[in-house]
């Protein structure tokens, strides 16, 4: 669905995208990589992470991966320090890891779910981020990207906790960007609307509910990974330089606004 890329924009980077061994982050590892730079990635299970590199190397991408639970501190510190000692820096940072262990009315949220939720989308984007930080001030530039979504805007009613923890990623972008840009960091958000990933499968795989969740849509169909990959191409490109603590909606026209 979405085009191939022709340009080679991201040639020489070195690009870490979390959660990347399916779904949106594969593919945003995979653009980023077909646009010249070296990607690293990651996910909580070894095996998955082995496919994810065996596939994008077929595809001639430069790619190393490795292991990374990003709710766990001695994973996300890993990351970080091998990709600097391999690779001699870090360009690129997208943090795209996210659960959703309930569903239901949000008074009926467990408080360990609540933890679980904020710990993972939230607290841990931002302790990567900081690391990254440290690493790409050095070099005096770099592009971060934080993918929410477009529940933050519009918290779907039976997913309430997560919805408010995307929320909270909007915040972080534009918390983050004045003091990044001063060292020359932009920090960016991509916000998905109804994407088909293994994530979403509860909402495509039942053509009754496809239909009732994209009809109202502009674009009256389910988005694809690739569709969101180009939109993170672009925000870590020399073409987005004077964007910063913006969050691009990718949702087929969605009306999405706090
Ligand atoms: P997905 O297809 O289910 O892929 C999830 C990926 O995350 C897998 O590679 C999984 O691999 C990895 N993962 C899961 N938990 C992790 C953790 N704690 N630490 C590191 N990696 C982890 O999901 P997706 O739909 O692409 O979602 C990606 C992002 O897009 C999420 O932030 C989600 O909130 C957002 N989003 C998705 C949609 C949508 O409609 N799909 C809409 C809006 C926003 P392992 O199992 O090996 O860990």
């Amino acid at each position: 669905m979405a085009a191939a890329p022709k340009a080679r924009r991201l040639e020489g980077k070195v690009a870490i995208v979390t959660a990347s061994t399916d779904g949106i982050g594969f593919s945003i590892a995979r653009r980023l990589g077909q646009e010249g730079a070296h990607v690293v990635v990651s996910s909580r299970k070894e095996n998955n992470v082995n496919k994810a590199v065996n596939q994008l190397k077929s595809e001639g991408i430069k790619v190393s991966g490795m292991v990374c639970h990003v709710a766990k501190e001695e994973h996300r510190k890993r990351l970080i320090n091998s990709t600097v000692e391999q690779q001699g820096g870090i360009d690129i940072f997208v943090s795209n890891a996210a659960v959703n262990p309930v569903y239901g009315p949000i008074l009926d949220t467990p408080e360990e779910a609540w933890d679980k939720i904020f710990d993972v989308n939230v607290k841990a984007t931002f302790l990567l981020i900081k690391d990254a930080v440290t690493h790409m001030k050095k070099r005096g530039s770099g592009s971060i990207v934080i993918v929410s979504s477009v529940g933050g805007y519009v918290p779907s009613e039976l997913i309430g906790a997560y919805s408010v923890s995307k929320t909270a990623l909007f915040g972080l972008t534009k918390a983050l960007a004045p003091q990044c840009a001063r060292l020359g960091i932009r920090v960016n958000g991509l916000a998905p609307g109804l994407i088909k990933t293994k994530f979403s499968e509860a909402l495509w795989s039942n053509e009754k509910a496809l239909k009732q969740s994209t009809k109202m849509l502009p674009i009256a169909r389910i988005g694809l990974p690739d569709e969101c990959a180009g939109a993170v191409a672009f925000l870590c490109s020399d073409d987005s330089t004077y964007i910063t603590g913006e969050t691009m909606i990718v949702a087929g026209g969605m009306t999405a606004r706090l």
